[in-house]
Protein backbone atom coordinates (compact mmCIF):
# COMPACT_ATOMS: atom_id res chain seq x y z
CA UNK A 1 0.00 0.00 0.00
CA UNK A 2 1.30 3.20 -1.05
CA UNK A 3 1.83 5.91 1.46
CA UNK A 4 -1.18 8.81 1.70
CA UNK A 5 -0.23 12.69 1.60
CA UNK A 6 -2.23 15.31 3.20
CA UNK A 7 -4.43 16.86 0.39
CA UNK A 8 -3.78 20.28 2.51
CA UNK A 9 -0.05 19.99 3.37
CA UNK A 10 1.12 17.20 1.87
CA UNK A 11 2.38 15.35 5.56
CA UNK A 12 1.88 12.29 5.93
CA UNK A 13 -1.61 10.74 6.57
CA UNK A 14 -2.62 8.18 9.45
CA UNK A 15 -4.68 5.52 8.81
CA UNK A 16 -7.56 5.18 11.07
CA UNK A 17 -9.19 1.86 10.56
CA UNK A 18 -11.98 2.08 13.01
CA UNK A 19 -13.51 5.16 11.16
CA UNK A 20 -12.15 4.40 7.56
CA UNK A 21 -10.39 7.70 7.40
CA UNK A 22 -6.83 8.69 6.86
CA UNK A 23 -6.17 12.09 9.34
CA UNK A 24 -2.84 14.11 8.95
CA UNK A 25 -0.07 13.49 11.15
CA UNK A 26 0.28 17.27 10.95
CA UNK A 27 -2.39 19.35 10.76
CA UNK A 28 -4.91 16.91 11.77
CA UNK A 29 -7.18 17.52 8.25
CA UNK A 30 -9.14 14.67 7.53
CA UNK A 31 -9.50 12.71 4.16
CA UNK A 32 -11.32 9.29 2.84
CA UNK A 33 -9.44 6.77 2.05
CA UNK A 34 -8.76 5.68 -1.76
CA UNK A 35 -11.29 2.36 -2.36
CA UNK A 36 -8.15 0.17 -2.94
CA UNK A 37 -7.06 1.13 0.61
CA UNK A 38 -10.84 0.63 2.02
CA UNK A 39 -10.66 -2.95 0.64
CA UNK A 40 -7.22 -3.81 2.18
CA UNK A 41 -8.98 -2.95 5.40
CA UNK A 42 -12.04 -4.59 4.77
CA UNK A 43 -10.21 -7.74 4.22
CA UNK A 44 -7.77 -7.67 6.93
CA UNK A 45 -10.77 -7.46 9.41
CA UNK A 46 -12.48 -9.54 7.70
CA UNK A 47 -9.16 -12.26 8.49
CA UNK A 48 -9.24 -10.82 12.09
CA UNK A 49 -12.56 -12.30 12.61
CA UNK A 50 -11.96 -15.53 10.85
CA UNK A 51 -8.87 -16.02 13.51
CA UNK A 52 -11.57 -15.18 16.77
CA UNK A 53 -14.16 -17.43 15.35
CA UNK A 54 -11.26 -20.17 14.03
CA UNK A 55 -10.19 -19.61 17.89
CA UNK A 56 -13.23 -19.96 19.53
CA UNK A 57 -14.43 -22.66 17.38
CA UNK A 58 -11.41 -23.90 19.01
CA UNK A 59 -12.21 -23.30 22.34
CA UNK A 60 -15.95 -24.64 21.92
CA UNK A 61 -14.23 -28.06 20.54
CA UNK A 62 -11.87 -28.33 23.39
CA UNK A 63 -15.05 -27.73 25.99
CA UNK A 64 -16.72 -30.35 24.19
CA UNK A 65 -14.39 -32.97 24.56
CA UNK A 66 -13.93 -32.28 28.15
CA UNK A 67 -17.72 -32.12 28.47
CA UNK A 68 -17.77 -35.75 26.99
CA UNK A 69 -15.14 -37.32 28.99
CA UNK A 70 -16.91 -36.35 32.46
CA UNK A 71 -20.14 -37.25 31.16
CA UNK A 72 -18.58 -40.88 30.48
CA UNK A 73 -16.33 -40.73 33.70
CA UNK A 74 -20.09 -40.06 35.58
CA UNK A 75 -21.54 -42.82 33.81
CA UNK A 76 -18.68 -45.33 34.39
CA UNK A 77 -18.86 -44.86 37.93
CA UNK A 78 -22.55 -44.92 37.94
CA UNK A 79 -22.22 -48.29 36.53
CA UNK A 80 -19.55 -49.16 39.15
CA UNK A 81 -21.54 -48.00 41.75
CA UNK A 82 -24.88 -50.16 40.41
CA UNK A 83 -22.72 -52.88 40.40
CA UNK A 84 -21.33 -52.98 42.99
CA UNK A 85 -24.15 -51.38 45.79
CA UNK A 86 -26.81 -53.70 46.86
CA UNK A 87 -30.30 -52.79 45.52
CA UNK A 88 -33.90 -53.94 45.08
CA UNK A 89 -35.86 -54.71 42.31
CA UNK A 90 -39.28 -55.99 41.27
CA UNK A 91 -40.82 -55.39 45.05
CA UNK A 92 -44.03 -56.58 45.30
CA UNK A 93 -47.08 -57.53 47.29
CA UNK A 94 -48.42 -60.93 46.90
CA UNK A 95 -51.50 -62.86 48.48
CA UNK A 96 -49.42 -66.38 48.94
CA UNK A 97 -46.00 -67.97 48.08
CA UNK A 98 -45.62 -70.59 45.50
CA UNK A 99 -44.16 -73.77 47.07
CA UNK A 100 -40.76 -73.37 44.72
CA UNK A 101 -40.38 -69.53 46.38
CA UNK A 102 -41.56 -67.82 42.88
CA UNK A 103 -44.10 -65.15 43.81
CA UNK A 104 -47.08 -65.65 43.04
CA UNK A 105 -48.90 -62.68 40.89
CA UNK A 106 -49.15 -59.19 42.59
CA UNK A 107 -52.02 -57.54 44.06
CA UNK A 108 -52.01 -53.17 45.37
CA UNK A 109 -54.73 -54.02 47.72
CA UNK A 110 -55.95 -56.73 49.98
CA UNK A 111 -59.62 -57.55 50.61
CA UNK A 112 -60.67 -58.74 53.90
CA UNK A 113 -60.03 -61.10 55.19
CA UNK A 114 -56.66 -61.37 54.84
CA UNK A 115 -54.52 -63.13 57.09
CA UNK A 116 -51.24 -63.10 55.82
CA UNK A 117 -49.28 -60.28 53.69
CA UNK A 118 -46.18 -61.21 51.49
CA UNK A 119 -43.46 -59.45 50.12
CA UNK A 120 -41.15 -60.31 47.96
CA UNK A 121 -38.03 -58.92 46.02
CA UNK A 122 -35.06 -59.18 43.79
CA UNK A 123 -31.65 -58.33 45.82
CA UNK A 124 -28.83 -57.44 43.66
CA UNK A 125 -25.18 -57.20 43.89
CA UNK A 126 -25.72 -58.47 47.56
CA UNK A 127 -22.91 -59.94 49.32
CA UNK A 128 -23.41 -63.05 51.91
CA UNK A 129 -24.50 -61.96 55.41
CA UNK A 130 -26.11 -58.80 53.96
CA UNK A 131 -28.52 -57.85 56.27
CA UNK A 132 -32.24 -57.30 55.38
CA UNK A 133 -34.57 -55.32 57.56
CA UNK A 134 -38.28 -55.62 56.84
CA UNK A 135 -40.71 -53.08 58.46
CA UNK A 136 -44.08 -53.71 57.99
CA UNK A 137 -46.31 -50.24 59.30
CA UNK A 138 -50.22 -49.56 59.86
CA UNK A 139 -51.30 -46.23 60.12
CA UNK A 140 -47.80 -45.00 60.36
CA UNK A 141 -47.08 -46.95 63.30
CA UNK A 142 -44.09 -49.83 63.27
CA UNK A 143 -46.48 -53.31 63.87
CA UNK A 144 -43.12 -55.72 62.70
CA UNK A 145 -39.98 -55.62 62.54
CA UNK A 146 -37.76 -58.24 60.88
CA UNK A 147 -34.08 -58.42 60.52
CA UNK A 148 -32.16 -61.09 58.40
CA UNK A 149 -29.45 -62.17 56.70
CA UNK A 150 -28.36 -62.77 52.61
CA UNK A 151 -26.91 -66.00 53.12
CA UNK A 152 -27.23 -67.45 50.04
CA UNK A 153 -26.21 -65.02 47.46
CA UNK A 154 -27.52 -67.03 43.93
CA UNK A 155 -31.06 -67.13 45.05
CA UNK A 156 -31.49 -63.23 44.85
CA UNK A 157 -35.47 -63.59 45.41
CA UNK A 158 -36.05 -62.40 49.18
CA UNK A 159 -39.72 -62.49 51.06
CA UNK A 160 -41.19 -61.83 54.02
CA UNK A 161 -44.58 -62.23 55.77
CA UNK A 162 -46.56 -61.13 58.03
CA UNK A 163 -49.50 -63.10 59.30
CA UNK A 164 -52.22 -61.40 61.50
CA UNK A 165 -53.88 -63.05 65.04
CA UNK A 166 -56.61 -62.39 64.49
CA UNK A 167 -59.10 -64.06 61.43
CA UNK A 168 -58.06 -61.05 59.55
CA UNK A 169 -55.83 -57.41 59.17
CA UNK A 170 -57.87 -54.81 59.93
CA UNK A 171 -58.62 -52.13 56.70
CA UNK A 172 -56.70 -49.18 56.31
CA UNK A 173 -53.65 -47.53 55.18
CA UNK A 174 -50.22 -49.88 55.76
CA UNK A 175 -46.75 -49.75 54.34
CA UNK A 176 -44.43 -52.05 54.18
CA UNK A 177 -40.37 -50.73 54.19
CA UNK A 178 -37.31 -52.67 53.25
CA UNK A 179 -33.72 -51.80 54.32
CA UNK A 180 -30.55 -53.01 53.40
CA UNK A 181 -27.60 -53.12 55.35
CA UNK A 182 -27.93 -50.34 58.15
CA UNK A 183 -29.18 -47.81 55.95
CA UNK A 184 -31.71 -45.76 58.00
CA UNK A 185 -33.70 -45.04 54.78
CA UNK A 186 -35.32 -47.88 53.16
CA UNK A 187 -34.34 -49.21 50.03
CA UNK A 188 -38.08 -49.44 48.54
CA UNK A 189 -40.86 -49.31 50.09
CA UNK A 190 -44.61 -50.41 49.50
CA UNK A 191 -47.99 -48.07 50.25
CA UNK A 192 -50.36 -50.47 50.46
CA UNK A 193 -54.75 -50.81 52.01
CA UNK A 194 -56.87 -53.54 52.98
CA UNK A 195 -60.50 -52.61 52.27
CA UNK A 196 -63.37 -54.02 53.79
CA UNK A 197 -65.25 -56.68 51.08
CA UNK A 198 -68.37 -55.19 49.74
ZN1 LIG B 1 -1.75 18.09 6.43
Amino acid sequence: MEELKCLSCGGKVDINEELMIGVCEYCGTEQALPEDVIESIKQKKKEQRYHIDAKKQKTRNKINVIISIAVIITLLILILIRSTTPYLSKVYLTKERNYDDTPTNSVITYITPVKTFFVTATINNAKTNTQITYVWKYESKVINTKKTYINDTKNKIIYDSLMSDDSTWPAGDYRIEIYIGDKTKPSRSIDFKVNNKK
